[in-house]
Formats: structure tokens, sequence, C-alpha cells
């Protein structure tokens, strides 16, 4: 075989040979100056290939640096989202876990009085009350869990856990269920009104608000705030807002950008007072409007836009938080700065709840827990009772104390002195504690809003006066100064904080 190959190949060369030999010179130069012009071709692509390969190794680099870059975002974004989150729990474990020998930093929660709470307020300038359940009871709205929670629901022999019934995937599967149980609730709750806790807040922010605006809050570069942070869905802190502030009820008008959110109230976890479109195709998606007066089923309840099936104005657990529903965004920018938090009726089971609470006590800002089964175990201030019992007493006496804060600013006129001295002679001091009753001169029973507003735009038609002239006048014309009046804005209560309050 392989002599054979052999001379089959000598046969080829000799044949090419051959025809080489007889080609003529210009032939041979046609030949050699074709095989220049295909050398240079081919120069010219290799040329063109590693022109190319350049090009693609260049492309390749930019890639390369542009995945590096992202890369080092993503590690960036990811440590900062890992760091966040062993924040948050090891903020948590601090919160909530009692004996943790490891942790020296945090103080165990203690109990305060009201009065101490009170004073917290003191020159504070963003102030959030966080509320829950709790403060609903007194309305006749049961808790979701704990003692005196409603019952589970129960249908054909099943009973469903709040967890697995109250969420957007079980309305989508199980309608019918989901609707029964949701017009009980919506049945027990309708006709209940706001309670005295619901109310004495919004009195409080309202009179924050006063000062805000008002000419001797401006003078003094004192700008209060108070914002009202819920996660019930009962719609009741709205309803002692519109009650306290009928002039300013426009949310509720169908046609204002800002239909169905209370100015003053945050509800993260929406409000059962509303249904809202559930189709995302609809330009009308996620509007919010108020149930049919009359309806024979839930079927009823559509959208008028898209006429498909609506869904209750309200946040499930299997959902997420999001600005345009909740104002979460808003909420989180407005309360980045506050300086005091008061938890008020909830076992912060939320994620909003917890996670606020949490970073408030790393923060050290003080947080007063107003609860009948306080849950805050580190870092906490304790007020323990029922909301409808301590919260209307706190805020009666922030209320007093801020309308000191108020007198003191400005150089009394000798008519006001006459008038001031005899509400201190009348009025009877709703206190308990003697340390504080030996400190406050200006105790006034009187703490209706009507009479805040009177006093406020009073002392603002007046114009503030610094304490230095305060004294000089008194000084100057020979009166007796007015030290009891500015001690009784600095009661000697001796807090001992792991806080900022301390330092
Ligand atoms: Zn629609």
């Amino acid at each position: 075989m392989e002599q054979t190959d052999n001379s089959n190949k000598q046969t080829q060369q000799q044949e090419e040979t051959k025809d080489y030999r007889n080609c003529s010179y210009e032939e041979v130069m046609k030949m050699i100056e074709e095989t220049r012009l295909n050398c240079q071709r081919t120069m010219q692509i290799c040329n063109q290939s590693i022109q190319s390969i350049g090009e693609s190794i260049k492309t390749v680099n930019e890639a390369k640096q542009n995945i590096d870059g992202f890369f080092d975002q993503y590690n960036q974004a990811m440590n900062s989202l890992c760091e966040k989150i062993a924040g948050s729990f090891s903020g948590m474990s601090r919160c909530f876990l009692k004996n943790e020998n490891t942790d020296k930093e945090f103080e165990d929660s203690r109990q305060i009085t009201i009065q101490e709470g009170a004073q917290l307020f003191k020159d504070k300038k963003k102030v959030v009350f966080l509320t829950g359940a709790g403060i609903s009871v007194a309305s006749g709205i049961p808790t979701f869990r704990g003692v005196g929670a409603a019952p589970l629901f129960e249908k054909d022999g099943v009973t469903y856990q709040n967890e697995e019934i109250s969420t957007y995937n079980f309305m989508k599967n199980k309608p019918d269920i989901f609707w029964e149980r949701n017009l009980i609730f919506l049945g027990g709750q309708l006709g209940k009104k706001y309670n005295v806790s619901h109310l004495k807040i919004q009195q409080l922010v309202n009179q924050y608000k006063q000062i805000k605006t008002s000419q001797l809050g401006k003078q003094n570069a004192y700008q209060p705030q108070a914002v009202i942070v819920t996660q019930n869905t009962d719609g009741l802190h709205c309803q002692a807002f519109n009650e306290l502030n009928p002039r300013e009820t426009n949310y509720m008008n169908k046609d204002d950008p800002q239909y169905g959110f209370c100015p003053d109230v945050f509800e993260v976890h929406g409000s059962k007072t509303f249904l809202r479109c559930d189709n995302q195709e609809c330009k009308d998606y996620d509007k919010k409007f108020l149930y049919p007066q009359k309806y024979n089923s839930y079927k009823d309840f559509i959208c008028e836009t898209c006429k498909t099936q609506a869904r209750p104005n309200v946040l499930y657990f299997d959902e997420s938080y999001n600005e345009k529903n909740y104002r979460i965004n808003t909420l989180k920018e407005l309360t980045s700065d506050m300086d005091l938090l008061i938890s008020i009726g909830t076992q912060l089971d939320t994620g909003y709840a917890a996670q606020t609470v949490s970073s408030a006590v790393q923060q050290k800002i003080p947080v007063i827990e107003i609860s009948l089964t306080p849950v805050i175990q580190k870092g906490g201030l304790t007020l323990k009772g029922k909301a409808e019992e301590v919260v209307p007493q706190l805020c009666d006496l922030v209320m007093e104390l801020n309308k000191q804060y108020l007198q003191n600013k400005q150089l009394p006129t000798p008519q006001q002195k006459v008038a001031t001295k005899s509400i201190a002679q009348k009025s009877q001091n709703p206190l308990k504690d003697q340390n504080y009753k030996s400190n406050s001169s200006l105790q006034s029973t009187n703490t209706s809003n009507s009479s805040i507003s009177t006093k406020v735009s009073t002392n603002s038609a007046k114009p503030a006066v610094k304490p230095l002239n305060q004294n000089q006048a008194n000084t100057k014309t020979n009166q007796k100064p007015q030290v009891k009046q500015v001690s009784s804005t600095k009661p000697n209560v001796k807090i001992g904080l792991t806080t900022k309050e301390k330092k």
C-alpha cells in the first residue's frame, strides 16, 4: 500500500513540475504577480484581523472593567445590605432579648413615671407616635394577637390562621372565604369611634403645629413636630383628625391629589375604609375608593373604570410596603430625624414597627413604650398600662409643659401675670408626683384644644423677649423674679437613661 501511495505522489509532482516547465515566462510572471496580489490581500486581511482582534481585546477589556465596576458596586451594595440586615438583627436582639450577657451597651428597659415620660418631650423637635391594636381596644376593636384577640376565622370545620388568610395570595385563590371573613371584620368595625387616646394624641399634634407656625415658635427657633404612625387599618386616628381639624378634611374629597391620605396620620398598613383597583392594566390601578353604600356580595366591589374586582386598601402579609399606597418613603424621610419615639399598644410584630423601634434604640433615641404587655426589653422606657389610661395623662401633661414653655419665652404683661397667678391659685394639681408638684407653679387642668389655641395665638401677637431682658426688666421694676415659673420647666426629675439625654 505504502509503495503505491509513494508512486502516486511522485507522478503528481512530476505532472505539476511538468506543467510549470511548459509555461512561458509571461505566464510564470503572471502567476507570480497573482500570487503576490493574493499574498497582499492575505496580508491586508491579516492586518484587518489583527486590528479587529485589537479592537475586540479593547472591547473585552472595557467589558471586563465594566464587569469589575459592576461587581465592585454589587459587592458594596451587598455589603451594605448585609450590614443593614446584621444591624437590624443585632438591633432586634438588643431590643427584644433579655439577659444577653455580651451586650453591655444597652441597659434593660425600665419603668418610668408619666411625669418622667412627659419631661422627655422637652425641646424635642420630631416626636413620633407609633400605635398598634392596643390603642383601639377602648373603641371596641379587638387586637389581632395576644390576650383578648379576635378569634381565628373558621369555615366548614377549617380554622384559618391570620397569617394565611390575610394574604394577597389567599384573596386571589379563595375569594369567597377571604371576603366572608373580611366583611365580618369590616362589620365589626362599622360605627366604631375613636377613643380618648386617639383624641389626645391628635390634640398634642395640633398644639405642636400651632407652636411651629406661631410667631413665638419662629422667633425662638422652636419648630417641633409630631407625627402619628399607625399599624391599624381601622381609620380611627383619621376620625380623630377630622373631628379636631374640620377645615383640613380636603383629603377626603375624591378629586384631591392626596385623596385618602390623612395629613397627620401615616397608615402604614393602609385603611379598611377604602377599596382600591387591583387591575394593573387599568389606568386607575391602585386608585382608592369607598365601599358602595349598598351591595349584595363582594362581587359588587368593582373599580368603576375597568369593572374588575377591587381589593381592600390594606397591606397583606405577602406584600411589601410601598410609597404609592402607604407613603413609606415619605414617612421614612419625615422620621429620619426623630428624637423621641412613643410606641403605644403594639407587640412590634410587623416589619416597619420592629425596624423603627430597633433603629431608635440603637441610635439611643429615647423610646417610651406604653403597653399592658411591654415587649421592648433593652433600651426602652416603659409605661405599663392600658393605652386609654396612660396616653391621655401623658399627652395632657406634655401639652401643659408646652404651654408653660411658651409662657416662659415671653415677658408677661402685668395683666397676664395677675391672670396667670389666679389660674395657678384656682387650679388643682392633677398630678400625684410630689417632686413634680413642688416644682410646678402653673398647673392648669384646662388642657382642651380651644384653650391652647387661644393661648398660642395670644402669645404670638406679643413680641418675644429674651431671658436676659426678662431679668433686666425684673430688676429694674423691682418685681419679684419669676423663679418658680422658670424652674417649673426643669422639674427635679432624675432620668437615669443611657441616652443622649444624659449626655
Ligand atoms: Zn380599575
